[in-house]
């Protein structure tokens, strides 16, 4: 599942930076995805977009975003349902020099 975050964000802007996939963009700014501009997702809270999320997959153990947040506001979003393979052949596209990568605990939450 893609995470997202609920509307107890705080908009702390904790998470932002931890994205290793520049997924979290703060209410009302554009996200962008291959240098096209998008319209923002939400315009009051920090907002995930779901095609450039991976559950860290490919990078870390566990989502960062989660991680740091103070409020527990980022969780799998029950309406985005995605298997490993497919989190990871994103992370691949939204950073290449991650083909080839073997997955292990340290990059997938799916191997713990
Ligand atoms: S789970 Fe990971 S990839 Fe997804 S938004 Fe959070 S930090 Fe970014
Ligand atoms: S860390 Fe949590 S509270 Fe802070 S901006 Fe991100 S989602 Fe909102």
């Amino acid at each position: 599942m893609a995470t997202f975050i609920t509307e107890e964000c705080i908009n702390c802007g904790a998470c932002e930076p931890e994205c290793p996939n520049t997924a979290i963009y703060a209410g009302g700014v554009e996200w962008e995805l291959s240098g096209e501009k998008h319209p923002p997702i939400s315009n009051d809270f920090y907002y995930i977009v779901p095609d450039k999320c991976t559950e860290c997959v490919g990078h870390h153990e566990q989502e960062q975003c989660a991680a740091v947040c103070p409020v527990d506001c980022c969780v799998p979003d029950p309406n985005h349902p995605e298997a490993e393979e497919v989190l990871f052949a994103r992370a691949v596209q939204l950073n290449p020099e991650l083909a080839g990568l073997e997955l292990s605990a340290a990059t997938s939450r799916f191997r713990k």
